[in-house]
């Protein structure tokens, strides 16, 4: 038959308590009490709790909890057009780990892991309020930092370094020492015909100057002098 016929049948036949509380609220409803507009503005507040949320889980690289790369590319943008805007310096830090190809090839995949975890824990103990420490890949790691002169940068990179030269890592059950993890560090600051691949650029290359020269140092870009400074 019809499916309105169906319908009335269904509801006559189940439970009472049930029909009363849908009819209550049906009468509610058509009075304004609830439902209508304030449920409707209750479930887009959760609605919205639940995308800020699953943002956030977006924005997170799974290993590490630091910003991914998608989230630095965004963040990046916004902080040159902030920099531009307000006439305050950006600087930018890349990070990579020495030799951790021979590290993994000696001691296996889970304890580079383990070091991944530990080398972005003392980014993120460094990292001030605003300052946005980002896995930008494998073993590289990026820190923004808004607000900051390339000499204020250096030092968060010192930070950083030593931070890293001071971790003990032993394994868990043989309680062997492995070797000592060190970094390379790369800093830059932003110019006024940067963009965020020139901004990075710039950075990478200094990072690759202090690969050269011998790792485990820190190499800045000095603006003014056009060249690259070993600081470290
Ligand atoms: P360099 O000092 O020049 O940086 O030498 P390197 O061996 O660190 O450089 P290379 O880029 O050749 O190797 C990076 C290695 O990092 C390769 C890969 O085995 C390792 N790696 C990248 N991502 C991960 C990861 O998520 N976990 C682990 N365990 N290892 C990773
Ligand atoms: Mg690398
Ligand atoms: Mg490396």
């Amino acid at each position: 038959g019809h499916w309105h016929s169906k319908l009335k049948f269904i509801i006559l036949e189940s439970d009472k308590g049930y029909v009363r509380s849908w009819l209550e609220w049906r009468t509610q409803l058509s009075h304004g009490e609830y439902g209508g507009l304030e449920a409707a503005q209750e479930n887009a507040k959760r609605l919205e709790a639940e995308i800020t949320e699953l943002k956030e889980i977006a924005s997170r690289d799974g290993l590490t909890g630091l910003f991914n790369r998608k989230a630095l590319n965004d963040k990046l943008s916004e902080l040159i057009d902030v920099s531009v805007e307000s006439d305050s310096p950006l600087s930018l830090l890349m990070f990579d780990i020495d030799h951790f190809k021979s590290f993994n090839d000696s001691f296996g995949h889970v304890i580079g892991d383990e070091v991944i975890k530990r080398v972005s824990n003392t980014m993120q103990k460094v990292a001030r309020e605003h300052d946005f420490p980002a896995r930008y890949g494998g073993e590289e790691f990026t820190m923004l930092l808004p607000n900051t002169p390339i000499d204020k940068a250096i030092e968060i990179a010192r930070e950083v370094h030593e931070g890293v030269e001071k971790l003990t890592l032993v394994r868990r059950v043989s309680k062997e020492a492995l070797p000592k993890v060190t970094i390379s560090l790369g800093a830059a600051m932003l110019r006024s015909d940067d963009n965020s691949e020139s901004l990075i650029c710039r950075a990478d290359k200094a990072l690759y100057q202090a690969k050269e020269t011998g790792r485990n140092r820190i190499v800045s870009e000095m603006i003014l002098w056009e060249g690259m400074v070993l600081v470290k």
